[in-house]
């Protein structure tokens, strides 16, 4: 086990890319928790290294393993989001392919995702088990902990473990996260969101997360860990007033020499009125384009997500769309007008001009996912469930 030394209150030098693993006597499933992807986020890893602690003193009673992960470690070394470049933006196989060419001339990202690829890349294949991502983030505003997938059934199961408001379409909106990548390796996961960067608490909702990912992917035994039920009644109570089910609907892109400020007293799961001023750039007020829920409104100044809105859908949707999956009912989607499929692959291509207005909700139910947006044509990709 590596030794941390450093809090919340100031950066994380000198981690050690393994934080730590614990491999059970018995096989199973492997997690592979990831905290401080962003280096202004170390909650996470410090997060990881209490349950490493104690999970290690009771390997015998683990089947698989959990192993954590340092994310950006010149990041967090500097409590900074990223040196160069956002480490959690590039996980493509052309994003990768130049990390590789650029090694240690480039940003400092370059060495530490190609590190961080090849730990990844061992991991899965010392695997004994299907493989799990958790991947630990905190937030520059306030809010509750949420968790968010790439909507495959197994990763939505996998998250519902952990009684948090669920959010569904991040893939859609942000490319190139590490939890995009393994989707497409058909490896299911989250992102756990634990609160505000700074906060204590988020250290505390970030563990509990944790527990609960190990004892849904089957690790441990729910009823022999107290932290279990501990995690649960926790993470329950501090969202009860919020929705189980919501998805992303809107991101508010922004870019350097913009001057986007936030407006000050936002916090995710706010309500907000359609038009309200949430912010000002260089152009005057920004306003919610319609009203419902803010999340993640942007405090600090790198990043390039000023604020996302998201809106709440029964949670009897996931069940609908989960049995339209399993039925196989996209295999007769073409049928709907404007709908076709790729001559070649897994897409399915969207003629907006001809397709009704609740074909992408239809495709969404089954499991589909925007991938290429070109106006009128729209190219929609299957997830690996
Ligand atoms: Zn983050």
């Amino acid at each position: 086990m590596a030794q941390v030394v450093g809090t919340l209150a100031g950066p994380l030098p000198d981690l050690e890319r393994v934080l730590g693993r614990v491999r059970g006597p018995q096989p199973g499933p492997t997690v592979i928790g990831v905290g401080g992807l962003h280096g202004n986020e170390p909650a996470g890893v410090l997060a990881l290294v209490r349950v490493l602690e104690e999970l290690g003193r009771r390997a015998g009673e683990v089947s698989g393993e959990f192993v954590g992960l340092a994310g950006n470690r010149a990041a967090l070394a500097e409590g900074r989001r990223y040196l160069g470049r956002d480490l959690n933006r590039s996980w493509t196989p052309a994003g990768l392919a130049a990390a590789g060419e650029a090694g240690v001339n480039g940003t400092s990202e370059d060495p530490e995702q190609v590190e961080f690829h090849s730990a990844l890349t061992e991991i899965m294949l010392e695997a004994r088990g299907p493989v799990y991502l958790l991947d630990l983030h905190t937030t520059s505003g306030p809010g509750e902990p949420f968790s968010t997938v790439m909507d495959s059934l197994r990763s939505r199961k996998f998250a519902l473990g952990i009684p948090v408001p669920l959010i569904v379409g991040l893939g859609e909106l942000v490319e190139g996260t590490l939890l995009g990548y393994m989707a497409k390796l058909g490896v299911p996961g989250m992102v756990f969101e634990g609160g505000k960067h700074d906060d204590p608490s988020s250290v505390d909702a970030s563990e509990a997360g944790i527990w609960l990912a190990l004892a849904q992917a089957g690790i441990i035994a729910g009823d022999a860990f107290p932290e279990v039920r501990e995690s649960r009644d926790r993470l329950s109570t501090e969202t009860k007033d919020l929705p189980r089910a919501l998805e992303l609907k809107y991101r508010h892109p922004i870019s350097e020499g913009e001057g986007f400020k936030m407006l000050p007293g936002f916090r995710s799961f706010q309500r907000v009125g359609e038009a309200e001023i949430l912010a000002r750039d260089r152009m005057g007020p920004v306003r919610a384009p319609w009203g419902g829920r803010l999340l993640m409104p942007l405090y600090q100044a790198q990043g390039e997500d000023g604020f996302f809105l998201i809106k709440e859908f029964h949670p009897s949707w996931l069940r609908v769309s989960e049995f339209l999956r399993r039925a196989q009912v996209d295999r007769i989607v073409h049928w709907l007008p404007g709908i076709r499929r790729e001559s070649e692959g897994r897409g399915m291509v969207v003629n907006r001009r001809m397709a009704r207005w609740f074909a992408l909700e239809i495709l969404h139910l089954l499991g589909y996912r925007k991938e290429v947006d070109q106006g009128d044509r729209l190219v929609v990709l299957k997830q690996v469930e």
